[in-house]
């Protein structure tokens, strides 16, 4: 499977760089309807900021600003020889204006080449107009390449695509021609010296290499869109930036004063050499429809249009009807199921939908995954880390003022919560399958209380340490044996089956999951989650995970990464051991983001586990977690014979994708060991803001007791998880059941006018939810929006149609079965 890589910096880049533009275009516009439009213009403050920074460049003569434009490939991966910061050899050496072919680390400041770094080996490649081009770069002993001087070019590259439009701006804001002839001359180079720009897989950890300039896929040895000619993703070889350019420059700009500087019809070069070129390179790579895929859909339909080639719009538009049907799962998200990606490549479709001008209206479907964007996240606007998602996304002030559940159950993710501005919680259940960019966390939980992420799932890293956050043991969830959870396929999913879901008490929330797909060894991996709301502000969750299978269970639970705080327990665990890894596990540590084991052979993800201490428990136990403004205890009622530790490890959030600062950071977590093959853990987590407020936990025979005082009176909660069932009674005078289940066979799914009704055998009362019991085993959930006898009409498109025994998805991943449709209703 291929490895998708998501570069959220440079696109911010970009996105800030078209920012910028916009805002300057705007300003054009307003001073072009006012009065004294023109002296207005030249006088505007904006204007006279762009002018001074652009002073420099303007200095030069046109042959100088020709010279700018470099000549053959850059290369945009490449690591400190020196200091090895940052990560994933991205933004780690830095190039300005007046640094010619040198370039900068970014973190020890060195600038290469140098005399312990020179310039000691020489690639020339001859170009197919004959120009030798010669790439000198510094080979290390090992044998690492370091293209300093293409590094240099390709942040040139990038530099002078943003002067070109800069000098657009100024010439649309003054109509002064000297501006123009710098942007068209930069374009009319660009497109002189574009055919000869060599293809190169340019990939972090990996050798650069090049293929001739006017080869186009396949390129031996390389994945789709692997071989890049404009920038080092393939995706991006269409020049969009540079085609809006042209675009401008056509609206007055008199292309006659490029005849002696590049050619006669520099124009028409532009769009011949530059623009269709590109469009060519990228359009010869096979469709694999990725979420890099909606980027390249939306230049064809752009540049199409500037250039006037319905060839290209229409391949775009094409591609897009397509990638609808083939990349979402029925309840909204796009198949990697990080919202990270879900993101990028709903805002990718958003510019396709622009581009084209297509109506959202007619497009229900575009709509549902729009709102999984704005659904999923943390009270605190933090997108929900799920997968690889990166934690840092969010947009500060930017929160949610209530919090309510959400369901995912095509996706495999729940998300129970409830309250209204500091008293929210979010309690999140993973079993989203391997569709790339996965974690392996099959039942793993995230806890949002108290303001604060309480339990935590790292998200995405490029860092060295990745391969340890993808795996089982860095989340919430229980791994067997020591080693992570299986991989899963579309073929053979590793997702889980939704047994029980309910959001629709004031009280208690509660879900169950059978998680068991994650082990092929796992007869049971079932976790229960109970939430319940006491009062605003006092929220706890009855979390009970069943394991069979194995020979030994490590049931993890990870406190927040933006914060160490303190741990402490309520037992002695005071037995200091050096390692947690089996001897059969391995001890290297990794190299780079790819340095991924599973099966921890060679990488052991408990290596990442430090400054162990053990104890044991033959039962109740806490565990209490301390920040500046928040805390967790988790109440623990052990089976005999575990035992407990506490470690620190890396938290990865806070050093902020630097390889050099990973182990600044670390966040507390403990770990229940329990060996036999057959066990249960069961906890009550409670989260507090300043002081702890449950006052006791215990159980009696099948109940669980939780005591605690309400407005000075005392509380008891009586919850009782046994038989499949669930029920809590509160001597706060209120009490919650689960329902008794009613199954049967569906006779068929009607659908029309946008509506889906499934046709039962039987008449059943008001439910909320239906579960819908696939041949094999697979469980789905659905929303009812209204019961009438036999007829369960449905409040969504559930993404398969049924027809003569045969069930098919039309959605991500196009399942099809074949037998009868069971249906499970919990009447109440
Ligand atoms: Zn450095
Ligand atoms: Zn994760």
């Amino acid at each position: 499977m291929l490895h998708w890589m998501y570069h959220l910096k440079i696109v911010n880049q970009m996105m800030n760089y078209r920012k910028i533009s916009f805002i300057l275009s705007l300003i054009t516009l307003i001073f072009i309807n006012g009065v004294s439009a023109r002296q207005a213009r030249e006088d505007s403050p904006q204007v006279a900021a762009l002018k001074r920074s652009l002073e420099p460049v303007m200095a030069l003569s046109l042959k100088e600003i020709v010279a700018l434009v470099p000549e053959a490939s850059g290369s945009t991966y490449i690591g400190c020889p020196n200091c090895r910061g940052g990560a994933q050899d991205l933004n780690v050496l830095t190039w300005e204006y007046g640094m010619g072919e040198k370039v900068q680390c970014r973190f020890c400041k060195m600038t290469f080449p140098n005399a312990t770094f020179p310039n000691n080996k020489q690639k020339v490649i001859v170009a197919p107009s004959g120009t030798k081009q010669v790439y000198n770069y510094y080979e290390d002993p090992q044998g690492k390449a370091y293209y300093f001087e293409a590094h240099a070019w390709y942040e040139r590259w990038k530099w002078v695509q943003k002067v070109a439009a800069q000098f657009t701006d100024l010439w649309e804001a003054t109509k002064d021609p000297a501006y123009a002839d710098r942007a068209a001359a930069i374009l009319g180079r660009f497109a002189q010296v574009f055919p000869d720009y060599a293809v190169r897989f340019d990939y972090p950890s990996r050798p650069l290499q090049f293929f001739a300039a006017n080869q186009k896929w396949p390129y031996e040895g390389l994945q789709p869109y692997r071989g890049s000619k404009w920038n080092w993703w393939g995706y991006s070889d269409i020049p969009l930036d540079m085609a809006r350019l042209y675009d401008r420059l056509q609206k007055g700009y008199d292309w006659k004063r490029m005849d002696q500087l590049i050619q006669v019809k520099t124009d028409q070069k532009i769009v011949s050499d530059l623009l269709l070129k590109g469009y060519d390179h990228a359009a010869a790579n096979p469709e694999i429809y990725t979420n890099m895929s909606p980027g390249m859909y939306e230049d064809m339909i752009a540049v199409g249009k500037i250039v006037k080639d319905p060839r290209m719009v229409d391949d775009g538009l094409k591609r897009f009807n397509a990638f609808i049907e083939v990349g979402f799962f029925a309840d909204g998200w796009w198949k990697e199921g990080a919202t990270s990606y879900h993101n990028q490549t709903i805002g990718n479709l958003g510019n396709v939908v622009r581009a084209a001008e297509l109506d959202p209206a007619t497009m229900p479907f575009y709509k549902k995954a729009t709102d999984v964007s704005k659904q999923a996240i943390l009270p605190n606007g933090r997108k929900l880390p799920i997968n690889d998602t990166w934690a840092y996304e969010r947009t500060p002030g930017k929160g949610t003022d209530q919090t309510v559940s959400r369901l995912w159950p095509a996706l495999g993710n729940a998300l129970l919560g409830t309250g209204t501005g500091k008293d929210q919680i979010a309690l999140n259940i993973n079993w989203s399958g391997n569709y790339g960019h996965s974690h392996y966390d099959n039942g793993s939980i995230i806890l949002y209380a108290s303001g604060e992420e309480l339990l935590s799932d790292i998200g995405y890293t490029h860092t060295k340490y990745r391969g340890a956050t993808i795996h089982t043991a860095a989340h919430n969830t229980v791994v067997i044996d020591q080693k992570g959870q299986d991989a899963g396929t579309v073929e053979k999913p590793v997702t889980g089956r939704l047994k029980y879901y309910d959001d629709t008490d004031e009280h208690v929330k509660t879900i169950d999951l059978d998680a068991s797909p994650a082990y092929e060894i796992a007869k049971t991996y079932r976790r229960r989650l109970v939430m319940v709301h006491a009062a605003p502000g006092r929220d706890y969750v009855v979390d009970l995970f069943d394991v069979e299978g194995g020979a030994s269970h490590d049931w993890f639970l990870y406190g927040m990464c933006e914060e160490e705080g303190d741990l402490k327990f309520s037992i002695a665990a005071d037995k200091k051991l050096s390692t947690l890894v089996p001897e059969w596990g391995g001890n290297k540590m990794p190299k780079n983001q790819y340095d991924v084991d599973l099966k921890g052979t060679r990488f052991h993800s408990y290596s990442f586990l430090r400054d162990i201490q053990s104890g044991n428990t033959n039962g109740y136990w806490t565990a209490t977690w301390r920040y500046a403004q928040s805390g967790l205890r988790s109440h623990n009622l052990s089976q005999t014979g575990t035992e407990v530790y506490r470690f620190r490890s890396p938290s990865i959030r806070m050093a902020e994708e630097d390889n050099n600062k990973l182990d600044n950071y670390m966040r507390n977590g403990i770990m229940q060991r329990h060996n036999g093959g057959k066990s249960s853990f069961l906890s009550i987590h409670e989260p507090f803001t300043k002081d702890t407020w449950i006052d006791s936990v215990y159980r009696r025979e099948d109940e669980i007791i939780v005591k605690y005082k309400l407005n000075g009176k005392q509380v008891v909660d009586k919850i009782n998880l046994s038989d499949n069932k669930v029920s809590v009674s509160s001597s706060a005078g209120w009490s919650y059941n689960s329902g008794t289940p009613r199954t049967g066979i569906v006779e068929g799914l009607d659908q029309a006018a946008g509506k889906w009704s499934l046709k039962l055998d039987q008449a059943v009362t008001k439910v909320a939810y239906v579960r819908l019991d696939f041949p094999g085993g697979d469980t789905h959930y659905y929303p009812v929006s209204a019961v009438e006898g036999r007829q369960l009409k449905l409040k969504d498109d559930p993404g398969f149609t049924m027809k003569n025994g045969q069930i098919k998805y039309h959605t991500f991943p196009h399942t099809k079965y074949e037998g009868i449709l069971r249906y499970t209703v919990f009447e109440k």
